[in-house]
């Protein structure tokens, strides 16, 4: 399908038809939009480092890190290049293409911090791997610094419906995580966004989620859908575990409504049995996160990853090219 013929204008009425299709009829859409876009056979390894973790000012009702709970994560400051470099050495041994870093920050301090995060971009994108970032909140003079520095792709979550936000969130709004993704845009950096599952939503807000995503004109070229991992001292810590079917329908119809993105199984793969994986992976997913961690909290790492992929059959995207 080329671009032009991409969609923006998906109705809610559509998209909860395609959510909501029997299961079969679902993942054989999306597995058939997905193959004429990507290989069936591959995902990307991404690897996320949290560059500096806790005390957030924000409160993200999922988050371990926000100021506003007691989670027992603990305050660190921005890493050192050394460490940054040693992680993404790692990342790339590992089968990573791509490397994330993160910040918990509400928006980005400028001076010192942001100049060493610029240099961080530059050694990742040194080391021949996308570089990602997630800072928070940008103007448009950092987002065009970003830019220069390299960077692939930003990454700002919208997390969940508009009309659902409020209940998640409450210090920044919807139309602010717009405006940043538009300014990502302006810059020439690709955007990565996308949302969680899980948080006591319905199938309802699910669709509107993805609406507005693929509402972005351009589609966001990479399109996270986590899984929430419910950690003590959060707010959403009592709810109960979402079915792992409702994860393959939202990466299905995410395929279908964004057939040219990544679509990333990223958050909560703990919470997913290796055949829930699978499925996932026959929906349209292409990427998963590596490592024993994402950010702070735990991920399946990587012998467990590569047993996965190897019974079924499948690899790491361009990770032998760039390792050789
Ligand atoms: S998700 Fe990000 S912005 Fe929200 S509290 Fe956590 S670190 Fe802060």
């Amino acid at each position: 399908m080329p671009s032009s013929t991409l969609r923006h204008d998906w109705t809610v009425a559509e998209i909860e038809s395609i959510y909501s299709s029997p299961l079969p009829d679902l993942v054989f859409r999306a597995q058939t939009v997905h193959r004429a876009h990507h290989r069936a056979d591959e995902v990307q390894g991404c690897m996320l480092l949290s560059i500096k973790t806790g005390g957030c000012p924000e409160d993200c009702a999922y988050c371990p890190q926000s100021a506003h709970y007691q989670t027992g994560v603990s305050r660190t400051d921005l890493v050192g290049l050394a460490v940054l470099t040693e992680a993404a050495t790692a990342a790339r041994a590992q089968g990573a293409t791509r490397f994330c870093m993160g910040a918990a920050w509400r928006d980005v301090p400028d001076g010192a911090p942001f100049e060493r995060v610029l240099e961080m971009v530059r050694i990742v994108r040194g080391l021949g791997m996308e570089a990602c970032c997630t800072l928070g909140m940008l103007n448009q003079e950092q987002a065009d610094a970003l830019a220069g520095a390299g960077l692939t792709a930003y990454n700002h979550n919208l997390d969940t419906s508009p009309e659902f936000y409020g209940q998640i969130i409450t210090t920044r709004t919807y139309d602010d995580r717009l405006e940043t993704l538009a300014r990502v845009r302006r810059a020439g950096v690709t955007v990565c966004c996308g949302g969680i599952i899980g948080m006591g939503e319905d199938r309802g807000v699910r669709c509107r989620l993805l609406q507005q995503l693929a509402r972005l004109d351009p589609h966001p070229e990479s399109v996270p859908i986590n899984l929430l991992v419910r950690v003590d001292g959060t707010p959403l810590a009592g709810l109960g575990a979402e079915d792992p079917l409702e994860m393959v329908r939202t990466i299905a119809t995410s395929r279908i409504l964004m057939p040219a993105s990544f679509v990333r199984l990223s958050a909560g793969r703990l919470g997913l049995t290796d055949e829930a994986q699978a499925l996932c992976f026959l929906a349209g997913a292409n990427s998963i996160f590596l490592g024993e961690r994402l950010l702070t909290t735990p991920n399946p790492g990587q012998s467990h990853d590569d047993q996965l992929l190897a019974r079924l059959g499948m690899r790491l995207t361009g990770a032998e090219e760039l390792r050789s």
